[in-house]
């Protein structure tokens, strides 16, 4: 090291340069030979560890001074400035210069990371839950209780953390800033980061006597029995939002939000598309030939509705409005009626010999498909 050049020369400054000079000529430099703007070029590596080296001896008061009496004896392995604490604001500048860059916070070890300010309000974090209600009650909506955890204010210190009325104090470790100053050993010399002080959690102050309850937290966790409104008309894996309702926040933020997955379970006669409902409804053989009134059941009880004469098996009714209330909205969706002819089983030879002779009494214009099925097979064979 005997030909280590001189800090002042290094920054192109004179001896008795002011803080602001120093701070320009290394802003400049950086600038100038920071690696990132020269990958292949290693000596702009060797000038950059240079100037930071130079820069964070001469921006700090007492390490100028010994620098100054004694040269660079004094941070030499043993020498007496070696492990002298002091803040330096490399990070910063080059932060400030750099922020920009990819990768760069990586090569000084996160050193220009800023710490998070502990004491500014954050909102409680959601909660998830999930309910599972009949179809019913879906199309009805309901109050629905749940059973939840969450994190709450305690209410021992009133989210203080301190017990009993007590204060809290300044913290030593960082004089109530929340930060901490530390000196790392890099490639480019030596570098001073600033961290979450690890003795108030970057608070700033510490609880001399903290709550029982909460140990000092200001918070604990709660068995709650809510009540939840599910609206009418929620489907099948809809998520609710219920304001305010997850865990409590902290330094005066907002209370976090419930998050209530809602299953809805399957009914034995309707299924649910949207806010239509669908239902089959099986009908005899001579409802389906005659026509009939016939009873449909609905969300909100039984309707009528009348089936014309010949309908045809699957033949799908509108019950208009007769379906779910949109959400809010106040109209509703429709039911959807499919007849399902059923034809009959197991007759008795007189039942037989009757729907024989009623068969053989129709014509083909009462089977208007059949006949018109059969006319087209036939033209299939008449084009050869
Ligand atoms: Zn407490
Ligand atoms: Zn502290």
């Amino acid at each position: 090291m005997a030909d280590k050049k001189d800090y002042y020369e290094v920054l192109g400054v004179s001896k008795s340069a002011t803080d602001e000079e120093l701070k320009k000529a290394y802003r400049q430099l950086a600038r100038q030979y920071h690696p990132d703007l020269h990958p292949d070029d290693p000596t702009a590596e060797d000038k950059f560890k240079e100037i930071t080296e130079a820069y964070e001896v001469l921006s700090n008061k007492e390490k100028r001074e010994m620098y100054d009496q004694y040269g660079h004896a004094a941070f030499e392995n043993g020498g007496m400035g070696a492990n002298m604490g002091g803040y330096s604001d490399v990070s910063e500048i080059l932060e400030s210069i750099f922020g920009g860059f990819g990768g760069f916070g990586s090569m000084f070890g996160g050193g220009g990371s800023r710490a998070q300010n502990a004491n500014a309000p954050r909102r409680g974090a959601d909660i998830q839950a999930t309910a599972t209600i009949e179809f019913m009650e879906a199309c009805k909506g309901k109050k629905q209780v749940l059973n939840i955890s969450r994190m709450e204010t305690c209410p021992d210190c009133r989210g203080t953390g301190a017990a009993g009325g007590s204060e809290s104090e300044i913290c030593r470790d960082c004089q109530g800033r929340g930060v901490v100053k530390s000196m790392q050993r890099t490639p480019f010399g030596m570098i001073s980061s600033s961290k979450t002080c690890p003795h108030c959690g970057g608070k700033g102050r510490v609880i001399k006597n903290p709550c029982q309850r909460c140990r000092g937290a200001g918070r604990v966790p709660m068995q709650r029995e809510v009540d939840v409104e599910i609206p009418e008309g929620i489907n099948d894996g809809a998520t609710l939002r219920c304001y305010g309702r997850g865990d409590a926040g902290v330094n005066g933020g907002p209370n976090g939000d419930l998050l209530l997955t809602v299953g809805v379970k399957p009914h034995p006669l309707f299924t649910r598309e949207g806010y239509d409902i669908h239902c089959t409804i099986p009908i005899t053989y001579s409802q389906a030939v005659l026509g009939a009134d016939i009873v449909v059941p609905t969300i909100n009880g039984n309707e009528k509705l009348h089936i014309g004469e010949g309908t045809q098996n699957n033949a799908v009714f509108k019950l208009r409005g007769k379906g779910v209330k949109r959400l809010n909205r106040n109209d509703h969706g429709d039911q959807h009626v499919r007849v399902y002819v059923e034809i009959p089983k197991g007759l008795d030879k007189k039942q037989k010999e009757l729907l024989m002779q009623l068969e053989e009494s129709l014509e083909s214009k009462n089977y208007a498909k059949r006949e018109g099925f059969f006319k087209k097979l036939k033209d299939m064979f008449n084009k050869d």
